[in-house]
């Protein structure tokens, strides 16, 4: 199996080869960090955003959708915050010229010293083996030996090393100390991957919002009329809350869901779709009493999670990351981080956003963003009456939940045998995911087979999507269904004319089964229900 880095390119040409993400506008050599999402690509996404959708705005109660424009008025921006305060500190290096995300710079180099001591590990590993068990000596002494060669190796040293690194960037970070996060590079050595010099500039902070101009009456030169390209869509759901809640008639707690486009001139745009500059958020804002946001805050940890495990993704693969440094708006904050195959990182965040957002918007509008809770507070007898409500947001983007998604279900398998070399790419997705179900395929093109195919095709299409083939031999069309990932294969053959019986293919176990046409359409609704 390829290593990790491999993985991730491979994933990448996968990508490319089979329609699911192309780099955008490849004919002038694309532009950076900015992907088009193929044929398969475009379902597969389409699918997840489903699936989210539907446990939001389906499967809860009290919970709305809603879908606000990309551009809004421009106060909206200054009363978030983000015209201040959504800036990232960066760091040039002089010979290169080249910009990096200060805590980009110090990850990359975090990484590089955790891939030596794996090296290290691995290494004293192996003669762990070849003089452990296979000397003949105890476990213990064999873990003595291996444990030993580590430390000969220096492996604990950098193992320390890194880990202090860590703390001391995110307590740096915590105190926007950028004169200490300077001296943290220098006094490591992190270098430039372009130039491999150390020769930084100060570092600065430097806003992620890309702007435009509206119509004829605003000059790009006239700061107060900026029109911005929305950077997160959650002031969308904030500026509608009064709309949503009267129309809708909601009671508190409720939650208001969006899923749509974000923009961000991210400085290091790089790792194909985890990070890029056009994306999609999956938005919940959960409007509760204030008060009640430690317990909301926990459940949405919680229901988070859930919904990342019923896709069938492995626990072990998620973690949760507790936020030191807050944002401005938050009082708790965590990331869902999942294991990509570039390392542990986030993937969702959960946010105890407190009443800031409403508040502003009240300030800055002169608009009430107040709720009348009727609702009697056991502890005055009286009910709650108008308060600001607090919001607890989880925010997940679609592009990276894409990527988790696919490194997961991403598998190089060797299938030779004593006589025959083979092997197979298969995408394993579930079942509900996956962009195509159902692969009809007449084993040949004549005898009367391809009009029984059409014939389930025409029966199947309007639950499912299907797709029909009949070029090529029977196993390239099942490696290039495995590829794409499509759960179920149903082969029509000379029997089927007999008995109206097919045989259905299994992705994952490559088990195939006889079935009468009539149950292809049970087998598959269920496999996706
Ligand atoms: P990061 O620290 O990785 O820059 P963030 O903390 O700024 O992310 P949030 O503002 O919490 O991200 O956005 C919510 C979610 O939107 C993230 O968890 C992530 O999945 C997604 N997201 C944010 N920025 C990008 C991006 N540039 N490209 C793709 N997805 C993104």
């Amino acid at each position: 199996m390829a290593n990790d880095t491999n993985k991730f390119q491979a994933i990448i040409s996968h990508c490319k080869e089979y329609g699911f993400i192309f780099p955008s506008s490849e004919i002038y050599d694309g532009l950076q960090a900015v992907y088009d999402y193929g044929q398969m690509g475009s379902e597969l996404k389409k699918n997840i955003k489903d699936y989210w959708w539907k446990s939001m705005t389906q499967l809860e109660d009290n919970i709305v959708g809603i879908d606000a424009a990309i551009f809004m008025h421009p106060t909206t921006w200054k009363a978030s915050g983000h015209v201040d305060n959504f800036n990232d500190p960066m760091i040039d290096n002089k010979d290169s010229k080249k910009r990096y995300r200060v805590d980009h710079l110090i990850e990359g180099y975090v990484d590089q010293l955790m891939e030596e001591e794996n090296i290290l590990l691995e290494k004293s590993g192996k003669e762990y083996k070849e003089t452990g068990p296979y000397a003949g000596i105890s476990e213990e002494e064999a873990n003595k030996i291996f444990h030993d060669r580590f430390a000969q190796a220096g492996g604990f040293e950098i193992r320390e090393k890194w880990n202090s690194i860590l703390k001391s960037m995110d307590a740096l970070l915590a105190k926007d100390d950028f004169a200490g996060l300077k001296t943290l590079i220098e006094e490591n050595k992190i270098k430039c991957a372009i130039s491999g010099t150390c020769n930084w500039t100060d570092i600065r902070q430097f806003n992620l919002m890309f702007s435009t101009e509206f119509g004829s009456t605003v000059s790009s030169d006239d700061e107060d009329n900026k029109v911005y390209l929305r950077p997160e869509t959650a002031q969308g759901i904030f500026v509608n809350f009064l709309n949503v809640q009267k129309t809708g008639r909601m009671k508190i707690p409720f939650g208001i869901a969006q899923i749509g486009k974000a923009f961000r001139n991210e400085i290091v745009a790089r790792q194909f779709v985890f990070r890029m500059r056009e994306f999609e958020q999956m938005e919940m804002q959960f409007f509760i009493r204030p008060g009640t946001q430690k317990e909301w805050y926990e459940k949405w940890k919680a229901t988070r999670l859930e919904w990342h495990k019923s896709l069938g993704m492995p626990a072990e693969k998620y973690r949760f990351h507790d936020h030191v440094k807050l944002a401005h708006y938050a009082d708790a904050a965590c990331d869902i981080e999942f294991e990509f195959p570039i390392g542990f990182k986030e993937l969702e965040g959960i946010h105890s956003r407190t009443d800031f957002d409403l508040k502003q918007h009240q300030e800055y509008s002169k608009k009430k963003m107040q709720y009348f809770d009727n609702d009697v507070d056991p502890a005055t007898g009286k009910p709650y009456g108008n308060y600001i409500p607090y919001v607890i947001e989880t925010s997940i983007g679609l592009d990276r939940m894409f990527l988790a998604v696919i490194s997961q279900a991403y598998e190089e398998q060797d299938l030779s045998t004593a006589d025959k070399q083979d092997s197979r790419v298969v995408l394993k997705f579930p079942a509900k995911l996956a962009p195509i179900k159902l692969a009809i395929l007449p084993l040949t093109k004549k005898d009367g087979l391809p009009e029984i195919a059409e014939q389930i095709m025409k029966d199947c299409k309007p639950h499912f999507r299907c797709f029909y083939e009949e070029k090529d031999s029977i196993g390239k069309r099942y490696r290039r269904m495995d590829a794409l990932g499509t759960p179920f294969c149903v082969t029509v053959d000379h029997q089927t004319k007999e008995d109206n019986t097919v045989t259905i293919r299994h992705r994952d176990s490559m088990e195939q089964e006889r079935v009468p046409i009539e149950k292809l359409k049970e087998i598959v609704l269920n496999a996706i229900s």
